[in-house]
């Protein structure tokens, strides 16, 4: 029945009808009791102590007064002068309440000269404070239901408040909702579950959450909410696994043959680091025994991937198969083609670049070899996975910093053969060590954690852009010395003329400030044309140039020894991934290299944490338990899309600790009932066959 009740659309409820129904689909994507039950407060306030309008002392807290409505006016006006406003009054003052939605709607429904109990964050604004959009209750509607303790702060926006939903008005259906759902909520975890890890029942739990009696309960009733969310996202990554591991079959690339071990012996220029030798040992592992491998190997910007995935890809040719490798953007594509055409030039194999811009009787003959079998690396960019591309033998396909590909682009990889190609994704976008394991059950991971010997850490520095000309004093000594320099601009919306201008003013002052012929800068950004883009990074490569401006189009995989130093302008509008794989393009010689990040003087606090952060480590792991904190796992790797991360309580960066209880507890109900089949077992079952109903196959594709 339990599916019934929550199923329920929310118009049914007292209180909501059609109009709001809309509004709370819209705003908050709330359509059944279910999501209405699952919007949880996201804090609570103790309203049991009534302030005075002259003890109000900060713009920070929510406070409460009793007092009277004396003056109501809507103001008529442009936008944000557009308002209504009232006057406000106890006995020890008067403040101004404003509204910027709703004016009608609300001055219809307000009386002047009545008591109210006013709620709200005060605003101060011209030496005045204010309130914008307070909550306001007849105080005769507030003694007979007063708040007591801990109340409950519900998200609202402008548009729901306009219509009585804000805070307090969500609390009201709340209020009307749980009651209705009173003994039919079936609490679906086994009883060994429930005191293994000694959690409430589910039903007190939703009340608690909503409606807290006390701390201590509100604390037990949040931990098992949370852990229900992460339970069932354990449940599906490990069925997701099983399925994969059961149903999978891949090629078995059953030996080690000679051009592998030629390249071993006398071409690779270099030891291979411990963590390379493992990671390719990992690999190998995998793909001898005709398992399907579907492997993320990460490491760091600069710990040797390449040479890993180029390993991987000699296996396969030595067992009779082809191998692809596809990289994000035509730059890359074009260097990981250079790179490895001059590994493999003393290797009897022949190796292909196909782009946006190979013309068509060059493309033509890729095809051809690439069907016949003599083409046996093919290297490119998203022109790989076109229809039209058929290789005769797909045997492993690499997929560099494959953070910029979607989920359906690797799809169309799998289906490129009779069996589906291995998989080797490569990132430098590191996960945190402690949730690798519990959010990707259902991927197999490397880690490279080693980078190659020599290294110097690289050293970060944070200047306030009023600090130019100084900097640039700084780059003129490193060029002197024979380095090169990158200067990096934001865009962030490819679309941005604002952005542009700002790249090209920058470009301006750059050449000004390094005048020819002493001097050459490149530039490069996501407008010009592909050959030209080409064009100007050779010069850089090849050290015809000391300067590169850029836009992030270099931020994936550049590699120029040669380069020094990063200079990355407004960095305060980076994100923290972006500015770790950003100041990753140098480092990458001998020399000792720097890292620049000039910012305007105000910083949010989000961008302080930022900065802070890039100045003092050079350790990508720790960059990104950072960057997750601030930012929640939404952007990490594209999974949003998977609807994996669907969490409504749950924080996958702060409750680790109830997250691994959850992978525990996961772990042992699939081991002693791998389908779920057994009768205990049956209400979880039903509760996930309901969560996960309709979702793609996520294991397969990724
Ligand atoms: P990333 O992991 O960022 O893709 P690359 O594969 O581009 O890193 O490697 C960065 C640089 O390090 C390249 O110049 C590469 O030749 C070099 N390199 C890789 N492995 C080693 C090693 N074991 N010893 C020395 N240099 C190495
Ligand atoms: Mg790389």
């Amino acid at each position: 029945m339990q599916q019934n009740v929550l199923s329920t659309s929310i118009e049914y409820l007292k209180g909501v009808g059609p109009a709001r129904a809309e509004l709370l689909q819209k705003e908050l994507g709330i359509s059944r009791f279910e999501d209405l039950l699952h919007l949880f407060p996201f804090r609570y306030v103790d309203r049991s102590r009534f302030y005075k309008l002259n003890e109000i002392r900060s713009a920070e807290a929510e406070v409460q007064i009793i007092g009277q409505i004396t003056h109501l006016e809507e103001i008529k006006g442009k936008g944000r002068n557009k308002r209504l406003a009232a006057r406000f009054e106890d006995s020890t003052g008067t403040v101004e309440l404003v509204w910027f939605q709703g004016a009608r709607w609300i001055k219809g429904s307000l009386k002047t000269g009545k008591d109210y109990v006013l709620y709200g964050k005060p605003n101060w604004y011209n030496g005045k404070y204010s309130f914008p959009h307070p909550e306001l209750e007849l105080l005769e509607d507030f003694k007979a239901s007063p708040l007591q303790g801990l109340q409950p702060v519900y998200p609202s926006t402008e548009k729901l408040s306009g219509r009585g939903l804000n805070s307090r008005g969500i609390a009201k259906l709340t209020k009307t909702l749980l009651p209705q759902l009173k003994g039919k909520l079936n609490d679906y975890l086994p009883e060994n579950i429930h005191s293994d890890w000694k959690l409430p029942a589910l039903e007190a739990s939703y009340l608690e959450v909503h409606f807290p009696k006390s701390l201590e309960r509100l604390e037990k009733a949040r931990y098992r909410l949370k852990f229900d969310e992460f339970l069932f996202l354990q449940l599906e990554l490990i069925r997701q696994k099983n399925i994969h591991r059961h149903q999978f079959k891949g090629f078995a690339f059953e030996k080690i043959g000679d051009t592998f071990n030629r390249f071993y012996e006398e071409i690779l220029p270099f030891e291979l680091t411990g963590a390379q030798k493992r990671v390719l040992k990992e690999i190998r592992r995998d793909i001898m025994h005709g398992a399907h491998m579907n492997r993320l190997v990460q490491g760091d910007v600069g710990s040797g991937k390449t040479i890993v995935a180029l390993m991987s890809m000699l296996m396969a040719i030595d067992n009779g198969f082809q191998a692809c490798l596809m990289a994000p953007t035509e730059i890359l594509a074009t260097q990981h083609y250079n790179g490895i055409l001059e590994l493999t030039e003393k290797l009897p194999i022949e190796v292909a670049l196909l782009t946006g811009s190979i013309k068509a009787a060059q493309r033509r003959l890729i095809h051809e070899k690439l069907e016949g079998g003599s083409l046996h690396i093919l290297i490119g960019t998203h022109a790989l996975i076109e229809e039209k591309v058929q290789y005769q033998n797909l045997g492993i396909a690499v997929v560099d910093e494959q953070h910029r590909f979607g989920v359906a682009q690797r799809a169309k990889l799998w289906k490129k053969n009779k069996l589906p190609p291995h998989i080797l994704v490569m990132t430098a976008t590191p996960i945190p060590r402690t949730l690798a394991m519990s959010l990707y059950g259902n991927l197999d991971i490397s880690v490279i954690d080693e980078l190659p010997p020599g290294r110097k850490p690289i050293t970060t520095i944070h200047r306030f852009d009023t600090n130019r000309l100084q900097v640039f004093g700084f780059l003129k000594e490193e060029i002197a010395k024979g380095r090169q320099v990158y200067i990096v601009y934001p865009l962030i919306d490819e679309s941005e003329a604002l952005d542009y201008k700002d790249l090209m003013d920058g470009y301006e002052s750059v050449v000004r400030a390094f005048p020819r012929p002493d001097y050459q800068v490149s530039i490069v950004h996501g407008k010009m044309k592909p050959e030209d883009k080409e064009f100007e990074m050779q010069r850089f490569v090849t050290g015809k140039t000391q300067i590169m401006v850029a836009t992030t189009v270099i931020e994936v995989g550049v590699n120029v020894p040669n380069a020094s130093v990063m200079v990355i302008e407004s960095a305060e509008r980076f994100g923290l991934s972006q500015l770790h794989q950003l100041r990753g393009r140098v480092g990458r010689g001998a020399e000792q290299s720097y890292c620049i990040l000039l910012t305007g003087s105000k910083l949010s606090n989000d961008a302080k944490t930022r900065i802070k952060t890039m100045v003092k480590t050079n350790d990508g792991f720790e960059i990104a338990e950072t960057d997750l904190k601030l930012r929640g796992p939404g952007d990490l790797m594209g999974t949003r899309q998977s609807g994996l991360f669907d969490l409504k309580i749950a924080d996958i960066a702060r409750d680790k600790s109830i997250l691994q209880a959850a992978r525990h507890a996961a772990i042992d109900l699939l081991e002693s009932d791998p389908r779920l089949e057994k009768a205990e077992h049956q209400a979880i079952k039903n509760r996930f066959n309901q969560k996960t109903k309709g979702r793609i196959q996520w294991s397969r594709i990724s």
